[in-house]
C-alpha cells in the first residue's frame, strides 16, 4: 500500500486517463444523449458530400446563418457560409477583433468511402439472368465488406441540356434496395479460399444487382437491361447517355443506431468524417458569444481520395472564402492582408482516430492508441513510415491545445493511430499547414474505420463537440 504522500505525489506527476464516462451526472447524461440523438438524424441523412452540404445549409438557416452573396458588408456577430459546387462548405462567425489577428479554423471532410458508378454502368448477364450496375469504388475500403448488405442508391444526374434529376432510393422503408451478391461458402474454396484479404472480393466483382425482370415486349433484344432503362426514364426522364455525366454514389442503407446494451455508442455509416462536420458546426452555432476571433468552419470534399480537386483541401477554397470575408469587412484590402491574416490562425484538422478493436490490440501501442470513451483524440502527427507526410504539429502549438482542452474540462487523450511501422493515414492537416495556419489533428475514435457501419461514443462525440467550442473561443 502507498502512503497518503506517496499517492498525492503520484496524482501530482503522472498523466492518468479513464473512461470520460466517469465524472458524468444525470444533467451531463442528458446532454450527452440529446446530443447523440441530434447527430444520429443528421447521419441518417447525410449520406453523400451533397447531401452532407444540403443538410447543413438547412441547419444553418434555421439558426441564423445565411449565404455570403446576401451581405455588401461584414461586422462582427455576422453569421455567414459559402457553398462551393454543392460539396464543400465554409461558415464563418464574424469575430470582435481585427480578422488579421488571425482566424479559429475548424477544417473535416465531408466525402466518405463508397462505391461510385462507371461511365457506362448497365449490363445484364444473360447467364444470371440479371441486370447489373458495375463500379469503381471511392476511398479505401475493404472490399469485401461491402457484399451481401442493403445499399442505397444517390444520384446527381446532369442532362446534356444542364438540367438536373436527383435520385434517392433506398432510405424510405418502401424503396427497394441493390446488392452485391458474395459467393456462397458451399463453392467458394477455390474460387475465394486462397485469395489474399484485398483481394477476397476484387474491384471488377463489386457488381451490383438491380434487377431481374425482363420488359414484356418481344421485339427488344436486351429485355432486363431494357427494363432498368425503361423504369429510369419513367421515373426520372434519363437515358443510357446520361449516366456518363451522373454522379450515382451507391452507399449503405439504413438509418443510425445506438450500440451497445447500454446505449453508449452509435452505429452509421461515413462517421468519417461527418462526425466533425456535424460537430464543428454545432460548436459554430452554439457559441454563446460573438467570439473575439473569428471562428470559420470548412466542410471539404475529396480527402478520401487525396484532397485533390476544386472541392478539396488541396484546393484554394479556404483562401478565397478568407478572400471573401477580407472584401466585406476591411475598406479596400491586399494580399498582405490575407496573408497576416492565414500566418496568425489557428486550426484544428478535424478527423477520426482508430479506436483499439479488442480483437486485433496488436496492430497498436497500447501506451499511445485512442480508446473508446476516453474523450477527443489528439494527434500531433499522422502519416506512416516515420512520420512521413505528416504536419507533426508545433509542441507550442500542443500545449496551447492542452491549455484550451483544460481550461474548459474536456477530456482528451494524445495518440497515434497504430504502431510505429504498422501503416499510416493522412488528413487535411498537411493542406491547412502548407498555408502557413498552425495545424493539429483531434477527432473522435471509431471502430470499422471505411466499413458500412463504424462506430463512434457518444461521450467522445459529446467532448468533441465541446473541446470544438472551446477551441472557437479561444483569444490567445
Ligand atoms: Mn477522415
Ligand atoms: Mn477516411
Amino acid at each position: 500500500m502507498p502512503s497518503k504522500e506517496e499517492s498525492k505525489l503520484e496524482d501530482e506527476l503522472t498523466l492518468k486517463l479513464e473512461s470520460a464516462w466517469k465524472e458524468t451526472d444525470e444533467k451531463d447524461l442528458k446532454n450527452i444523449m440529446d446530443f447523440a440523438q441530434g447527430y444520429k438524424d443528421y447521419i441518417t441523412r447525410a449520406k453523400t458530400e451533397r447531401e452532407a452540404v444540403d443538410v447543413a445549409e438547412e441547419i444553418l438557416t434555421d439558426n441564423g446563418f445565411r449565404s455570403i452573396h446576401d451581405f455588401e458588408k461584414l461586422a462582427k456577430g455576422d453569421k455567414v457560409f459559402l457553398n462551393n459546387r454543392d460539396k464543400s462548405l465554409a461558415i464563418a462567425v464574424i469575430g470582435e477583433d481585427d480578422i488579421r489577428k488571425g482566424c479559429n479554423i475548424l477544417a473535416s471532410h465531408i466525402d466518405s468511402p463508397r462505391i461510385d458508378l462507371k461511365a457506362r454502368p448497365l449490363y445484364e448477364d444473360n447467364d444470371s439472368l440479371l441486370a447489373i450496375f458495375k463500379t469503381h469504388y471511392y476511398g479505401g475500403i475493404k472490399k469485401y465488406q461491402w457484399v451481401n448488405t442493403p445499399l442505397s442508391i444517390f444520384g446527381k444526374v446532369v442532362k446534356e441540356d444542364g438540367s438536373k434529376v436527383d435520385i434517392r432510393i433506398g432510405e424510405d422503408e418502401d424503396d427497394p434496395v441493390v446488392v452485391i451478391t458474395d459467393l456462397l461458402p458451399h463453392l467458394s474454396k477455390k474460387a475465394q479460399g486462397k485469395r489474399k484479404m484485398a483481394e477476397v472480393i476484387k474491384g471488377e466483382e463489386l457488381n451490383i444487382i438491380v434487377g431481374g425482370r425482363p420488359i414484356d415486349d418481344d421485339d427488344i433484344d436486351s429485355k432486363l437491361k431494357m427494363n432498368i432503362l425503361k423504369l429510369l426514364n419513367d421515373e426520372y426522364g434519363i437515358k443510357e447517355e446520361d449516366f456518363i455525366s451522373a454522379e450515382i454514389e451507391i452507399v449503405p442503407s439504413g438509418p443510425a443506431r445506438d450500440v451497445g446494451l447500454d446505449r453508449s455508442m452509435i452505429g452509421a455509416y461515413g462517421h468519417d468524417d461527418r462526425v466533425c462536420a456535424y460537430t464543428s458546426m454545432m460548436a459554430c452555432i452554439d457559441l454563446p458569444d460573438t467570439p473575439k476571433k473569428t471562428s470559420v468552419v470548412m466542410m471539404f470534399d475529396k480527402e478520401e481520395i487525396g484532397s485533390l480537386g476544386n472541392t478539396g483541401a488541396g484546393s484554394m477554397f479556404l483562401n478565397s472564402f478568407l478572400s471573401e470575408l477580407l472584401n466585406r469587412i476591411l475598406e479596400g484590402y491586399s494580399y498582405d492582408d490575407l496573408q497576416r491574416t492565414l500566418n496568425n490562425s489557428k486550426a484544428i484538422s478535424g478527423d477520426v482516430s482508430a479506436g483499439v478493436n479488442p480483437s486485433f490490440k496488436g496492430v497498436h501501442e497500447m501506451m499511445n492508441a485512442p480508446k473508446m470513451s476516453q474523450g477527443i483524440v489528439v494527434t500531433k502527427f499522422t502519416g506512416a513510415g516515420g512520420k512521413y507526410s505528416a504536419n507533426d504539429a508545433h509542441a507550442e502549438y500542443v500545449s496551447f491545445i492542452r491549455r484550451t482542452f483544460n481550461k474548459k474540462n474536456v477530456r482528451w487523450q494524445a495518440c497515434e493511430l497504430g504502431k510505429v511501422d504498422e501503416g499510416g493515414g493522412g488528413t487535411v492537416a498537411k493542406d491547412l499547414s502548407r498555408l502557413n495556419i498552425e495545424t493539429i489533428d483531434a477527432g473522435p475514435a471509431v471502430l470499422g474505420m471505411h466499413s458500412p457501419f463504424e462506430i463512434v461514443s457518444k461521450i467522445d462525440l459529446h467532448h468533441t463537440y465541446r473541446g470544438y467550442m472551446a477551441f472557437l473561443e479561444t483569444n490567445e
